[in-house]
């Protein structure tokens, strides 16, 4: 008989003192893009070797093993990859992590991240099955511009529609991730911020990482978050906002209005530099990769297998104490080291794929 699980005393902090409240669950390794920062079509090709089916947690695995992070203080939930929506079924997993609650009875904010491809098709079910919002990247409105960043020649007005209808079927407020690369999709900017402007979704401008091994990362095509806004504002514009709470990616620039004070309706911005501006300090995000193994980092080389425990016919009281003893002990703090690494860090260090951990 397993022994009944004893919940830690919340916060569960690291040793940096960071709470953990934030899941990223990568359900699939495989995308229908080949996004060159991300998955360039020289590494992922017809030779490369994703997981194979039986080594994927089920949904089964996924939500017994997202049941004991919440039990340590887990509150927001997001599905990635890859790309999630390849992942067949995904709505019964949506199902059965929006039926967990949290030790305080809470419901879970559960959301994903998409390239909007298969959004059209499945944005009704997925709101259904209790998905809240939806994230979509989509890094350019040119649809030239944007058949070349995706390079699987994808159209761009078939994303504009998976957007148009998560809008309809409720899944908002829906964010926009655009990343920018200096000299290939920088004259996007504008033409993106103008047309999101008003439109009850938030834009997020990305600064170009230098996440896994394989994408070639170079500084000099990282448009630094300042001259985003100075892009930005320079037409449009804008004022700076609070965090809307602890741990935020994103920082908050809002429109502002003729009198230069911040106009709701216009909306506004979200502009994420994780390479000009480190905001490990409140860093509360765990990572779940397909396989599943837990990632205490974005740019971690090294993965906690909780898969084995699991099939290992663990207890839920181990996997907890396994989860505990490991947010305990984190101290990662990447973004913030960076400047102090050599520029070939990425091909020296084996991070892991962010198509393989998810974003
Ligand atoms: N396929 C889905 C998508 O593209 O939205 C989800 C997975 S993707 C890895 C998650 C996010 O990571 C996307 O918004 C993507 O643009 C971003 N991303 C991928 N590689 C990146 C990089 N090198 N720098 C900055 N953001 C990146
Ligand atoms: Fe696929 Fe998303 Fe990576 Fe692009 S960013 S290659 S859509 S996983
Ligand atoms: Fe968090 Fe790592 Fe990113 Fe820092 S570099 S914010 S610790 S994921």
């Amino acid at each position: 008989m397993t022994e009944p699980y004893t919940p830690p005393v919340l916060p569960l902090l690291d040793k940096r003192q960071r709470p953990l409240r934030d899941l990223r669950i990568s359900v699939t390794d495989r995308c229908n893009f080949r996004c060159n920062y991300c998955m360039p079509k020289q590494v992922f090709d017809q030779n490369y070797r994703y997981l194979p089916h039986t080594a994927l947690l089920s949904f089964e695995e996924i939500t017994r093993i997202t049941k004991v992070f919440v039990a340590h203080g887990i509150e927001k939930i997001r599905l990635t990859g890859g790309e999630p929506l390849l992942r067949k079924n995904i709505e019964r997993l949506i199902e059965q992590l929006a039926a967990l609650r949290t030790p305080a009875g809470r419901t879970l904010d559960v959301t994903l991240t998409t390239n909007g491809a298969l959004l059209a098709r499945k944005a009704h079910a997925l709101k259904a099955a209790g998905l809240q919002r939806v994230t979509v990247s989509l890094d350019a409105l040119d649809d030239a511009v944007f058949r070349r960043m995706n390079d699987v020649d994808f159209p761009v007005a078939e994303v504009l529609a998976g957007i148009e209808a998560a809008q309809e079927a409720g899944l908002g407020p829906i964010k926009i991730n655009m990343v920018v690369k200096r000299g290939t999709n920088e004259n996007e900017i504008l033409p993106m911020a103008r047309r999101f402007k008003g439109s009850g979704m938030v834009l997020r401008l990305i600064e170009y990482m230098d996440v896994g091994a394989t994408n070639g990362w170079r500084m000099n095509e990282v448009l630094p978050s300042s001259e985003v806004i100075k892009l930005i504002g320079d037409e449009l514009p804008l004022v700076p906002l609070e965090p809307s709470r602890p741990g935020e990616t994103a920082a908050r620039w809002g429109y502002a209005d003729a009198a230069g004070r911040h106009d709701p309706v216009a909306g506004e911005i979200g502009l994420i530099s994780s390479v000009t501006q480190a905001f490990c300090g409140d860093c509360n995000r765990a990572r779940l990769s397909t396989e599943g193994k837990l990632y205490l980092c974005l740019f971690a080389s090294h993965g906690y297998d909780l898969r084995a425990l699991i099939r290992a016919d663990g207890a839920d009281a181990d996997l907890g104490a396994a989860i505990g003893r490991i947010w305990q002990d984190r101290t990662d703090h990447y973004s913030e080291l960076r400047s102090a690494l050599p520029a070939d860090a990425g091909s020296v260090i084996r991070r892991v794929e962010m198509s393989y951990i998810g974003g």
